[in-house]
Formats: structure tokens, C-alpha cells, sequence
């Protein structure tokens, strides 16, 4: 059956089949902070289906992903909460209805887990499938047992730890998603050789910066934090995340370039080459990764999981509507029509764009907009790797690897 009558866009979605519910209580989880905002989702949590995504909702969401792009290569990300709790047959299904509904067009799995249930079974069907697993990795033991601890709170290093080398015997393709917060952010070089001897080829660092409970209107339908608002003791220092990059920066640079690939390097490289930024953050505009609850509503972005950026249900909307509409597109501009004057005027607007519209909670007299808490962060860090980027920016034009740069770097004075 031919689709051509739908309107179709390109857009990527990701999928919350648990919604924020997990087997882990991590003290940082910006989803469980969610228990309280959507009520509704709370209470389907009692009822028959734990408020999972029902069969009939998933093939509902499958086959309306597929027939809403204007793409032939369709990817789905499923996320959490932990979205192993779904169970196994759940992804069975998941895999039936995209081999029922392809329509001819190239299929792709990812899937965000803290790992601790992946077993033989789980890594098998991984690797039958072809699905490409991130796994929630906060660097040594010490560190990630801190926060990730199981809801009985024991540690679950070890327990990652294993699932990952299952992952590598069943040749299941992973990479790594580290939190970056108050007890790593110093520790750049040993999570980077932590994470390299585990066998992580494709690690993703992303800065954990969460406003205190106390400091955001409750019931107010969307994010709205106090004036300069206090942070939860977890969160990264506003100069820390740069120092841990920059630490990541040095390591990698030495001996690892196109081998193993960090994605905010990847992404700077790629805007340096002027191309767009591979990261959301990082990009001029949001709008490109909706996220689709449990229960069929689909939200702006995974960071605005709040009532006002609902933009609909799949079972009474289209698709491709909700993506392209009014709401979402005001949403995607409010990224750029909100800069600080402060960003405008920067040098390094170009690589930055402000970063994330969920960390601007800082206040400065003067500006009309608030301004991003992990600006010393970003400005350290592209300043840090401006010489590299443009000697592989260059190797790469001249027709080389951005691998051949290493020896040239290796004889440079380290930049601050
Ligand atoms: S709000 Fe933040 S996470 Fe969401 S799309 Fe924008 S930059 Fe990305
Ligand atoms: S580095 Fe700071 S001032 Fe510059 S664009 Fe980023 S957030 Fe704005």
C-alpha cells in the first residue's frame, strides 16, 4: 500500500516506551522529575500496562514513523526511563511491524541503556538485529557507583561492565553516554582510558545541569526556574565541563583520532568544515529530535517533556503534522531569536549558538534573555581545540586524515 497521500518531512523522534520509569534510581535522572510533572502518565503507571506503550500503540507509532518521512533511511531511537523494562517481545514486535510496514525504505535501531539487564538473550536479539546500543557509563567505579546505583542501592559498575564485554562478544555495535556532574567533571583523563579500555569506540560526555526543585514554579505547565536559581549539588560546575572535555581533548588527540570518536569533537570538526553541527546543542536552531511518550504524546524535545510543549497525540494527530507545525517551529527559532547579546557579539557563536535553551538560567543585567550557566564551559572548550580543528580542517581539504594531524599536534606547545 502506497502512503503518497500523507505529508512527509525529515525529522528524527525519539521513543519513550517505559516513559521516564527505570530499574535504577540515579540521583541526577531528570526523568523521574517528570513523576510529578505529568500526572496523567503517573497514573496509568497503575494500571494494567504500567503506562508502557501498549502493542497497539507501537504498531500504531511504527508504521505512522515510517509513512510520515520524507527519507529512506528511517532510525529508531528507543529511550527511557530504561527501556529495557518494555521486555523483549516488545522489540520482537517492534522489529515485526517495521519489517511489515518498511515499504522498501532502510530500517535502523538505537537503543539508550543503563545495561544492567542485558543478558545472552537481549545481546543475541541486539545483534540479530542489527540495533546500535548506547550505554549509560559514568566513568571508574568509584564515580559511577556514586549516583547509578540499583533502587535497592547497590552498584552497578560491575554489572555495565559485563553487559558491555556480552555486547562485544555478540559483536553488538555500542557506544558510550557519560553524565558529566559534580564528582567526574575533574576527572576527564581517567574516564577517557577508563571508557578507551572497556572497549568504547564512540563516546558521547553530556554536561548534567539540573535547577533545584525548590527554584522552578511548581504546576506551571512548562520549565520556568526562579531568577538565578539554585542548582542540585550534582550538577557540573559552570567551568567544569570544559576542563573535562579539554582533559578528553588531550587524550584523544594524542593517539586516537580516527579510531575512536567523541561526539562533540565530531561535531565541531563538522561545523569547522562548515557543515551544520551533528549535535542539537550545538546547532543553530532545536526542533529535530521530538520525543514520543509511552502513551502517544510527542513533546518538542526530550529536555521539554513539559505540558506546554505537547504538541499532540499520535492517536488523534498526524505525524508529520506536529512536526511541522506552528508550535514546534516557534519552538526550533526560540534557540536563536533568544541569544544574549552577550552570544551574538562572541567569537565563538558559530561552533556554540548558546548551547542548550534548558541550561540558560543565568541572569545578566542588561540583557533582555538569560544567558547559558556552561558558557565558561563552551568557551574553553572551543578555544582549547581551535588549533587541531584547523590543522585537521586543512588536512582534510588538502585531501588527507584528520588522523594525520597527531604527529604535527604532538610537537605543539599544549594550548590552555
Ligand atoms: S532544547 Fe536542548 S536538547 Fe532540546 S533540541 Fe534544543 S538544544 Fe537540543
Ligand atoms: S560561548 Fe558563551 S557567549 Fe559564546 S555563544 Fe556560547 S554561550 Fe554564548
Amino acid at each position: 500500500m502506497t502512503n503518497s497521500h500523507l505529508p512527509q518531512a525529515r525529522f528524527h523522534m525519539m521513543a519513550k516506551p517505559t516513559s521516564y520509569h527505570c530499574n535504577l534510581k540515579c540521583d541526577y535522572c531528570f526523568y523521574l522529575e517528570k513523576e510529578g510533572i505529568l500526572p496523567e502518565i503517573s497514573e496509568q503507571q497503575k494500571s494494567k500496562t504500567h503506562g508502557y506503550m501498549t502493542e497497539a500503540a507501537l504498531k500504531r507509532y511504527v508504521r505512522d514513523y515510517i509513512r510520515s518521512q520524507d527519507s529512506d533511511d528511517i532510525d529508531f531511537a528507543w529511550q527511557g526511563g530504561e527501556p529495557t523494562l518494555a521486555g523483549l517481545d516488545f522489540y520482537r514486535n517492534a522489529v515485526k511491524y517495521q519489517k511489515m510496514y518498511a515499504d522498501g525504505k532502510n530500517i535502523s535501531n538505537s537503543f539508550q541503556t543503563n545495561a544492567i539487564v542485558i543478558n545472552r538473550q537481549w545481546a543475541q536479539f541486539f545483534a540479530e538485529n542489527n540495533f546500535l546500543i548506547g550505554v549509560s557509563i559514568d566513568g571508574t567505579p568509584e564515580v559511577h557507583d556514586k549516583y547509578r546505583i540499583s533502587v535497592n542501592g547497590n552498584p552497578t559498575f560491575e554489572r555495565v561492565k559485563r553487559a558491555i564485554e556480552l555486547l562485544i562478544e555478540y559483536k553488538v555495535e555500542f557506544n558510550t553516554l557519560t553524565v558529566i556532574n559534580d564528582q567526574n567533571w575533574d576527572k576527564g583523563k581517567e574516564t577517557y582510558q577508563l571508557l578507551k579500555s572497556l572497549g568504547s569506540k564512540h563516546l558521547q560526555f553530556i554536561p548534567i545541569v539540573e535547577v533545584d526543585q525548590s527554584c522552578q514554579q511548581k504546576n506551571s505547565g512548562h520549565y520556568s526556574p526562579s531568577a538565578d536559581p539554585s542548582l542540585t549539588h550534582f550538577s557540573v560546575p559552570a567551568d567544569g565541563y570544559g576542563q573535562f572535555m579539554s582533559e578528553v581533548f588531550d587524550e584523544w588527540i594524542k593517539e586516537d583520532v580516527g579510531t575512536i570518536f567523541v561526539r562533540m569533537f565530531d561535531s565541531i570538526l563538522a561545523t569547522w568544515m562548515g557543515y551544520p553541527a551533528s549535535v542539537c546543542v550545538q546547532s543553530r536552531e532545536c526542533g529535530q529530535a521530538m520525543v514520543i511518550e509511552a502513551n502517544g504524546d510527542l513533546y518538542s524535545c526530550d529536555h521539554y517533556v513539559y505540558p506546554a510543549n505537547k504538541l499532540g497525540n499520535i492517536r488523534q494527530n498526524n505525524i508529520t503534522k506536529m512536526a511541522v507545525s506552528k508550535q514546534q517551529k516557534r519552538f526550533g527559532e526560540a534557540k536563536y531569536k533568544t541569544l544574549t547579546s552577550r552570544c551574538r557579539s562572541c567569537e565563538v557563536q558559530a561552533l556554540c549558538h548558546g548551547g542548550c535553551p534548558k541550561h540558560r538560567i543565568t541572569s545578566i543585567e542588561g540583557e533582555k534573555f538569560k544567558h547559558n550557566y556552561l558558557c565558561p564551559s563552551y568557551q574553553r572548550i572551543f578555544k582549547h581545540t581551535t588549533t587541531a580543528m584547523h590543522l585537521m580542517t586543512q588536512e582534510i581539504k588538502r585531501g588527507g586524515l584528520a588522523a594525520d594531524v597527531m604527529p604535527v599536534i604532538a610537537n605543539l606547545k599544549p594550548s590552555k
